[in-house]
């Protein structure tokens, strides 16, 4: 099948490539000319692991192509992929903006009858909208649109083997014969019995609800971690206590330095702001992102503990800028919050990451005398007072912590995701200090 992908990001790249990874033509689009000028040379501005060579594969193999040219795009096929970024409005509500702007442009250039799926993350309600609004701009054409929800659910870090192997595939479709060219689609890739479909509310609910339910988890598990704390309580022990319930589990319940990403925090805050539009108070996704907030100042919190609240003259190694490890992502990063507060304190900061300090250089303040790159993990942590790991990167646990112990000036280490071996760290001297794992707090 023929298919037009808006949007060239995480979401627009990894559905052009694995939809032509199966077979389909896919002509993707993207507004950023330099963006489309790089993917047409093959060159890939994000980070995603097998992405790229995918990419390449499917360009050779001419079952995927890139454009911004919007006749070209809009003409290539009667089935079209909305991908473009829903981000966070001041108000807290997604902003709807770049959907909105391919909605106009697809009305202004449409010559046949068209389907429409969308795959931005929007608020419930969209879909129908959009519908109405292709209705009254088609009113004196002879021509019908037709609108599908099929929210995203891949990880970043994982996107592929997400996409190539979800766990299920929602789609939120009000006609029949929608419903049998999507199945149509996703035949190549999955069976059918993988795929759930529902009317496009509930289908964009889904995507909220899901998303919301695990960030729930992550804050859950963070106020248990920091209840332990204060305990003294071991949380490693009372995650396992707990996950060894089936009815409760593992996944998401690993405590840190609070969620981030381009989702979780800005789709709670959208389903608490579309619930609102009803007058209703969502008192549970509130404490979510309430305990999220406090959460991201966890880790500066623990370093004023020991070293006080001016930290002149002191610096800091920070291993770990994306918002977890395999991406270069760093939208909403815990690491963003605490390098400015380290700073604002008065600290130096030198930072590293594998993947995304050109990332994360772009959305720090320019002339920050005190925050410094380095090409390594070893280059960072020289003459620090100590080092903060940030990401659980794997690079990062395969540390000479001999040689990390020597290169610092005091050896404290903070692990802000638990994932570094406490024991092994306080044998070979350091002073340790996670999440919730304050039994040993010194
Ligand atoms: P992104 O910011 O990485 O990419 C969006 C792309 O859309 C950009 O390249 C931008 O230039 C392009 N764009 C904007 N307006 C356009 C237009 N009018 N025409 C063509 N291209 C346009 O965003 P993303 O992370 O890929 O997310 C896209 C959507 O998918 C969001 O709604 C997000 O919430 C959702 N989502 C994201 C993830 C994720 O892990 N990133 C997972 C699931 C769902």
């Amino acid at each position: 099948m023929k298919l037009t992908i808006f949007g060239s990001g995480y979401v627009g790249l990894v559905t052009s490539a694995c939809f032509s990874e199966v077979g389909h033509e896919v002509c993707c689009i993207d507004i950023d000319q330099n963006k489309v000028k790089k993917l047409k040379q093959g060159k890939i501005d994000i980070y995603e692991p097998e992405l790229r060579e995918m990419v390449l594969r499917n360009q050779k193999k001419q079952r995927l192509e890139f454009t911004s040219n919007l006749k070209q795009a809009i003409n290539f096929s009667s089935l079209i992929f909305i991908c473009v970024g829903t981000p966070e409005s001041t108000e807290g509500s997604a902003d709807l903006t770049s959907v909105f702007n391919v909605v106009d442009s697809i009305a202004k250039e449409i010559k046949e009858n068209k389907v429409i799926v969308i795959k931005s993350t929007v608020p419930p309600g969209t879909g129908l909208e959009i519908q109405s609004l292709f209705e009254h701009k088609l009113k004196n054409k002879n021509l019908s649109v037709q609108i599908a929800s099929n929210p995203e659910f891949l990880r970043e870090g994982r996107a592929i083997n997400d996409f190539m192997e979800p766990d299920r595939v929602i789609i939120g479709v009000e006609q029949k014969s929608v419903k049998n060219k999507l199945l149509d689609l996703y035949s190549l890739l999955i069976s059918d019995d993988k795929i759930i479909f529902m009317d496009m509310l509930s289908a964009e609910l889904t995507k909220y609800a899901s998303n919301a339910m695990l960030a729930t988890k992550i804050s859950f598990i963070n106020e248990i971690a920091n209840i332990s704390d204060f305990l003294g309580a071991d949380i490693d022990l009372v995650r396992k206590g707990m996950g060894s319930d089936k009815r409760i589990g593992f996944s998401f319940m690993n405590p840190g330095s609070g969620y981030g990403g381009s989702c979780f925090p800005k789709d709670v805050k959208a389903l608490i702001s579309k619930a609102q539009t009803f007058g209703y108070n969502p008192r549970l996704l509130r404490a979510t992102d309430l305990v999220n907030r406090a959460q991201k100042k966890i880790i500066f919190s623990k370093i004023v503990k020991i070293f006080g609240d001016n930290l002149t003259g002191l610096k800091f190694a920070v291993w770990g800028l994306s918002f977890k490890p395999e991406t270069d992502d760093i939208r909403e990063s815990p690491s963003i919050e605490l390098i400015k507060s380290l700073n604002r304190a008065g600290a130096t900061v030198s930072a590293y990451d594998p993947k995304a300090i050109n990332q994360f250089k772009q959305a720090m303040p320019k002339n920050q005398p005190l925050l410094t790159y380095t090409e390594s993990k070893d280059l960072c942590i020289e003459g620090a007072d100590a080092l903060v790991v940030m990401t659980e990167w794997s690079e990062f646990q395969v540390s000479d912590f001999n040689f990390i112990k020597s290169a610092l000036k005091t050896p404290i280490i903070f692990d802000a995701r638990n994932f570094l071996e406490e024991e092994t760290l306080r044998s070979l001297g350091f002073r340790y200090f996670g999440i919730g794992r304050g039994r040993n707090a010194q």
